[in-house]
């Protein structure tokens, strides 16, 4: 007797980012291990965003020259 097994729920994304899933800035997609710190944006799972001190300070230089002109 074969059992119809049941439609299983849609798995989102490829596993493998799964345990080993190596945070990254979102803009320069540095590895957390090689910034000082990674700070978490909107966003869930392989969809959230992140920004490294780097790129905020480089982000927080160009705001500050566009207020200045
Ligand atoms: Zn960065």
């Amino acid at each position: 007797m074969t059992k119809p097994k049941p439609e299983p729920f849609v798995v989102e994304g490829p596993r493998k980012f799964g345990a080993q899933r190596v945070l990254r800035c979102s803009f320069c997609w540095k590895p957390r291990s090689a910034v000082g710190h990674l700070v978490g944006g909107p966003g869930e799972g392989p969809n959230q965003v992140f920004i490294c001190d780097e790129c905020v300070a480089l982000c927080a230089e160009i705001m500050a020259e566009e207020e200045d002109n």
